[in-house]
């Protein structure tokens, strides 16, 4: 049997993972700071879940879903996204019985079968946030602000907001839009690529975000949703502005922006870097109403944002790593496998050659290794049963007994020192 990865997945490793570890640990870092708590759904739900929340329409329910069928027939699908999981947890869990707002927040693995290329495949990881009970305009200038404290915390800066609304499902707001949009396209359907023009039947606003050039160029002039949406979304939309700009947020309005998912009301906004090519989303979200609603349950206002954890972690750009730990240098494998555990019950980081090649080999290992300290069990300093710890970012080496070495090396780097 000739074993193969799975098209569209990788192993995540080295730097990739470090990379990850930093973005996580700096999410779960801020996100609290705003009185979120770490959600974990399962990683798989039923298909009807996603279908009705995250609309029969879109491309992920479409066409990109991973189905499985359990053992009784029952269709499952490994989730996509998770706000429609989250949703569901407050929904059957009753979370919001036990207070009027909640804030969670994620981070895992989401499936989506689409063609692989740079920065896209079929398990991507998102890190995302949830923010319930609440529909006054400062909760969703609040997600942003969060979100431009994350971006600082991981010190990314070529990143940049894009803000649009559309709007809700009264009859004069959105589908009062729609009409006047498929009108002007109708004008226009024979320069629409193919989906569009199906689109203008099915799901019309999602042509003003379609990536052929030649849609581009019909939508150029499309009119603007958010100076058609009803007074009242218009007002939320207006104090939000104003909120971000007290708080000094840059963002670009993109009439055009509609996100791809049924379930998003008023406010949508995407976060892009020039960096990442043509791939450059590095996340998105939104306010969603009414997803309750569609599930059947009384309506909690709602809104949160996913990031893609892959896309970020190919933005940062990691520091050197400081040199850190212990590499122990030695023949004798008793006396050098007891150094290398009091070491590690001490706290420090520790390796060593389990191969025991020549001392050569050894010091070569631990040059790689970019440890702080390296001890040395050589002939000289058994017999005097010694041990010589070089310090390698200075490059001193000193003669220390034994038992003393795990006290030598705490006073080195001891931070009053
Ligand atoms: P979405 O809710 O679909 O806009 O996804 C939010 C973010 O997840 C996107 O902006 C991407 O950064 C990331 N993402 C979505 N799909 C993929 C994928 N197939 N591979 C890698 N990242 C993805």
């Amino acid at each position: 049997m000739k074993l193969k990865i799975v098209k569209g997945t990788r192993d995540l490793f080295g730097d990739e993972v470090s990379s990850f570890q930093f973005l996580e640990d700096k999410a779960r870092e801020v996100f609290s700071l705003y009185g979120y708590e770490e959600i974990r759904t399962p990683m798989f739900e039923r298909t009807e879940l996603f279908a009705h929340g995250v609309g029969q329409d879109t491309d992920i329910v479409g066409k990109e879903m991973f189905l499985l069928e359990d053992r009784r027939g029952r269709s499952m699908a490994l989730r996509p996204e998770m706000t429609a999981s989250v949703v569901r947890s407050v929904i059957t869990g009753n979370h919001m019985q036990q207070a009027k707002h909640r804030r969670f927040y994620y981070m895992g693995p989401m499936f989506r079968y689409e063609q692989p290329q740079k920065g896209r495949f079929r398990q991507f990881y998102q890190i995302g946030a949830e923010y319930f009970g609440v529909s006054t305009p400062d909760s969703d200038a609040e997600l942003l602000l969060m979100l431009r404290q994350f971006f600082k915390a991981v010190n990314l800066k070529t990143v940049s907001f894009q803000l649009n609304s559309i709007g809700c499902q009264k009859p004069e707001c959105r589908p009062s839009f729609k009409k006047s949009l498929v009108e002007f396209l109708t004008q226009q359907k024979e320069h629409l690529c193919e989906n569009c023009t199906r689109r203008l039947d099915t799901n019309p606003l999602r042509v003003l975000d379609c990536k052929e050039e030649s849609c581009i160029a019909v939508t150029k002039d499309a009119p603007k949703i958010y100076e058609h949406i009803c007074e009242e979304c218009s007002h939320h939309f207006t104090e939000l502005r104003s909120i971000l700009d007290d708080h000094g947020v840059v963002y670009t309005l993109n009439h055009k922006l509609v996100r791809g998912l049924d379930y998003y009301s008023r406010t949508v906004f995407e976060v892009y870097s020039e960096n990442l090519g043509a791939q450059n989303a590095a996340g998105g979200g939104g306010r969603y109403d009414s997803l309750f609603e569609i599930y059947g349950s009384p309506i909690i206002p709602a809104l949160g944002f996913a990031l893609g954890l892959d896309r970020l972690a190919m933005l940062i750009d990691m520091e050197a790593q400081k040199p850190e730990g212990i590499f122990v240098i030695g023949h004798d494998r008793r006396v050098v496998n007891r150094l290398v555990s009091n070491c590690r019950e001490a706290g420090y980081k520790t390796l060593y050659d389990p191969f025991q090649s020549s001392m050569k080999s050894q010091f070569r290992q631990a040059n790689k290794a970019n440890v702080y300290h390296v001890l040395i069990l050589g002939d000289d300093e058994l017999k005097e049963g010694k041990v010589s710890v070089k310090n390698m970012t200075t490059s001193d080496q000193t003669s220390v007994a034994i038992d003393q070495v795990i006290g030598h090396i705490k006073s080195e780097l001891s931070p009053e020192k």
